[in-house]
């Protein structure tokens, strides 16, 4: 089974993932920072990382572009979360090294699409 990591302050919104990427047969961890993130992929990378933007202690590009510094066998994929209004952040988390985005509030058909493209659904 794949691995998914939820990123995200927001405990509903981390509810509301893992319930649809459980799903969709994914192992899901949660952390509520980047930084908490940073920790657990330490301890084991996961297949996909789905990352909110805005979150205390460390944002989600902060966590992305430390992330892909690092010198590792198989980098996770990683999906952007974000509002509608984020075309900006959108653009500069692509180019930090996200592979996909996903607008919020997303549905099970949504997030079972971009996991697609990124190939890891
Ligand atoms: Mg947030």
């Amino acid at each position: 089974m794949k691995t998914c990591l939820v990123v995200d302050d927001s405990k509903v919104i981390r509810k509301v993932a893992r319930h649809i990427l459980e799903t969709l047969d994914f192992v899901v961890d949660e952390a509520e920072d980047g930084r908490e993130a940073l920790g657990r992929c330490d301890i084991q990378m996961p297949d996909v990382v789905l990352l909110d933007w805005n979150m205390p202690v460390m944002g989600g590009m902060e966590f992305l572009r430390t992330l892909r510094q690092q010198d590792i066998a198989s980098q996770p994929k990683v999906v952007f979360c974000t509002t509608e209004n984020d075309m900006a952040h959108i653009r500069a988390a692509l180019e930090a090294g996200a592979d996909e985005y996903v607008m919020k509030p997303f549905d099970r058909e949504t997030l079972a699409s971009k996991l697609q493209i990124v190939g890891a659904a």
